[in-house]
């Protein structure tokens, strides 16, 4: 099934109706040069050994392009930070083409290669900064168990993006740079949300058929009971990807519509970060500061805020309110029931107990008494032995930022909780080691904490890219001791505090 594509052949800006994407072409870099691919893309996509070629680099800079195909971006809308933004699209991303390798199916898209007919005011291009994050980031992901986009290379342009103007009104100039990331697709719920906007019900229609066909041909051809059955998918999937979310401690700090994959794909890592101190209401998004509308803690809210938006989209294909809610409502649900279970896991928890919601409920409350690092609080956990008399806070006292502020008020609390978690694990079949290994496997020892990225892009920046390989290598078995990458199952340190990511 094709989609209708926009007859204006140029990049130049401008609104596009009755399509769902424009051939665009690549900006021609100065001088690229090779940063890093990964080695799992290029196995999955049969590219192994061809990395180092100028070919190789020639096409994933936007240089040459691979012949008989024609390189598009995407036309879609959004809500963002709650509001209709109207036609958004791929302003700096441009699809290089669709392969199947090993029966899988991948879309190429290169981020940062210039711009669209969608890059509205800005400039379609990407600095080395936000591309390491994405990069580095996308692929642990995918080795922590979550959902999510992949990345394939990471190049530098040779050319100089603006980015800043300092306050002293001087420009401040970065390194451009390019990644290719992965995905069986890359459409959003804002492809969807547009059409649906413009009352085009045809074009709508034609982008559902394709996405069923190509990507959910296993709930059968298209109709309306299959579109409500496509819907019920999308819902299960973006449930699943938010309580990985939750599970790891990842906080994604722009999830607009547009930012919503169709595939329930994390996608967009812009100011994304990771829970160090654990707390529901933090976010990693500067600039969301007043509402912390993407917070922690609301991101299974959001999800579900993000779904009305795509029934409202789909609904000219169902036209049934009460179908749509019922769909909607069984989330609200089942969201909850995937939450706890979830934290029951990572709690070594396999039977069940009447008290254990109130139990969850309570270590949330004492892991926000004084800032407590999620990642390493869990980890340590799973070192308590469930016969010791010695006290569980002993055990996870390596967590605590600030020790001097664990005072007798805040110890009564965790020793209470100890003691219920305690009793609870007399309950459980396995021993204190196959419990700790159970735990191991959900609760990562390693993630890509904000200081690492920083610490690989202040290396990369004066080109040694020595970080960048060790942490690509280290997030590859983030639920493994790796005794000799210890340094980095450490507290954020304390020059890091306050530095957070950015989206640009
Ligand atoms: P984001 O907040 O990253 O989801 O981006 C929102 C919209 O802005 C999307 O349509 C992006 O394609 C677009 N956008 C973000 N950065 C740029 C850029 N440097 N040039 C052109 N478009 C951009
Ligand atoms: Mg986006
Ligand atoms: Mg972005």
């Amino acid at each position: 099934k094709e989609l209708p594509a926009d007859p204006v052949l140029t990049n130049t800006r401008r609104q596009v109706r009755e399509a769902c994407f424009s051939y665009v072409t690549p900006r021609t870099p100065s001088q690229p040069s090779l940063v890093h691919t990964s080695p799992e893309m290029l196995e999955a996509i049969g590219l192994k050994g061809n990395e180092q070629s100028d070919y190789f680099l020639e096409v994933f800079s936007g240089a040459k392009i691979l012949p008989n195909t024609k390189p598009y971006s995407m036309c879609y809308a959004g809500h963002q930070f709650g509001n209709w933004a109207g036609q958004l699209g791929d302003g700096r991303a441009i699809n290089l083409t669709e392969i199947a390798h090993n029966n899988k199916y991948w879309t190429l898209q290169l981020k940062g290669a210039g711009e669209t007919p969608y890059s509205r005011t800005a400039d379609g291009l990407a600095v080395l900064r936000s591309s390491i994050r994405e990069y580095l980031c996308s692929e642990a992901m995918y080795h922590l168990g979550v959902p999510t986009t992949r990345a394939l290379s990471l190049v530098l342009t040779g050319d100089m993006v603006l980015r800043d103007v300092l306050y002293d009104g001087n420009p401040e100039y970065e390194k451009g740079a390019i990644v290719c990331r992965l995905a069986a697709s890359f459409l959003r719920f804002g492809n969807y949300e547009m059409f649906a906007a413009h009352q085009d019900i045809p074009t709508l229609k034609t982008l559902v058929d394709y996405t069923i066909t190509h990507h959910y041909s296993y709930l059968g051809s298209p109709s309306r009971d299959v579109y409500i059955a496509f819907f019920k998918e999308v819902v299960a999937k973006s449930m699943d990807m938010v309580i990985h979310w939750q599970r790891v401690g990842f906080v994604h700090g722009v999830m607009n519509t547009d930012n919503m994959s169709i595939l329930g794909l994390t996608i967009d890592y812009g100011p994304y970060g990771w829970l160090e101190g654990y707390d529901h209401n933090w976010t990693p998004n500067t600039t969301d500061n007043a509402h912390k509308r993407y917070r922690y803690g609301t991101q299974p809210q959001v999800v579900l805020w993000n779904l009305i938006k795509l029934a409202n989209a789909i609904y000219p294909l169902i036209e049934s309110v009460e179908i749509l809610e019922t769909i909607l409502n069984a989330y609200q649900n089942d969201v909850e029931i995937a939450y706890f279970e979830m934290m029951k896991s990572k709690l070594g928890l396999i039977e069940n107990d009447e008290n254990d919601k109130l139990l969850i409920e309570a270590l949330e409350n004492v892991l926000q008494l004084s800032e407590t690092d999620m990642t390493i609080f869990f980890r340590l956990l799973s070192q308590f032995k469930s016969n010791q008399s010695l006290e569980g806070i002993d055990c996870i006292k390596e967590a605590f930022y600030n020790p001097d502020e664990i005072k007798e008020s805040i110890k009564k609390e965790w020793t209470e909780w100890f003691l219920k978690y305690q009793t609870r694990l007399k309950k459980e079949n396995l021993n204190d080691k196959e419990r700790a290994n159970q735990m191991n496997t959900v609760n990562p020892k390693y993630v890509l904490r904000n200081y690492m990225s920083q610490l690989a892009i202040d290396a990369a920046e004066k080109g040694d890219y020595t970080v960048i390989n060790e942490l690509f290598d280290l997030l590859k078995k983030p639920y493994d001791e790796q005794i000799s990458h210890q340094k980095w199952f450490a507290k954020r340190p304390e020059w890091a505090r306050h530095k957070v990511g950015c989206s640009m």
